[in-house]
């Protein structure tokens, strides 16, 4: 039979101490659930393999202790981290998820800040479109008298009629300008203000 050179591993010895936790594990009675141990350098320690990261993190977190948090404590042999979770990377992941909310946060913020500057642009053009269609519909004259061009002056419910003729001539489905119907309802439900331009100015409405 050849003879293979036959390296014995961390999972060969009968008896494993942790000498982080000082608890035993023998061979002919394994732990339930099973702990993945590690032997980490060329002495004698081993390892719970979670024993040595938490060890390793709570050493670098100690600032007498942090130069040597990844040497071994005995041979003084540097440790490799090459476990699927070395403490870095967790830190790198909690970073990450620290920023990723942080990016969240500001990434809500902008679309609301967006969604508010659409929505307010979307009234302001509906708003100046509603003025322009009133004023096709009952003419310059009459629209000088009772809106004017300054929207400081018009009466409160002109903010909210206007902006909603475009929406109504849209949904009316019509030509825009031929189907003028239903600006009829919104206008029959403007309130009689009198003219804003000039209240000296009375019986427009005659003419
Ligand atoms: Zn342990
Ligand atoms: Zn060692």
């Amino acid at each position: 039979m050849e003879e293979t050179e036959w390296v014995p591993t961390v999972d060969d010895l009968r008896v494993k101490l942790c000498y982080i936790c000082r608890e035993e594990e023998r061979y002919d009675s394994p732990e339930e659930p099973p702990r993945a141990w590690t032997h980490p350098c060329n002495c004698t320690l081993v390892a719970h393999e979670s024993c040595l990261l938490q060890w390793i993190i709570a050493a670098q977190q100690t600032p007498d202790r942090a130069a040597n948090a990844l040497k071994c404590p005995q041979c003084g042999a540097e440790y490799e981290l090459e476990s699927r979770n070395p403490p870095i990377l967790k830190f790198l992941d909690a970073w990450n998820k620290g920023m990723s909310r942080v990016g969240r946060v500001v990434t809500v913020s902008i679309a609301g800040v967006v969604f508010i500057a659409i929505g307010s642009g979307l009234y302001a053009v509906c708003t100046s479109y509603g003025a322009f269609a009133m004023r096709e519909f009952i003419g310059k004259d009459l629209y000088d008298q009772i809106m004017t061009d300054d929207p400081a002056k018009w009466p409160w419910y002109a903010f909210i009629n206007l902006p909603l003729i475009p929406l109504s001539l849209i949904n009316s489905r019509g030509g825009f300008f031929l189907n003028i119907s239903p600006l009829v309802p919104l206008l029959s439900g403007w309130p009689y203000a009198g003219p804003v331009s000039d209240p000296a100015q009375n019986g427009f409405l005659a003419r």
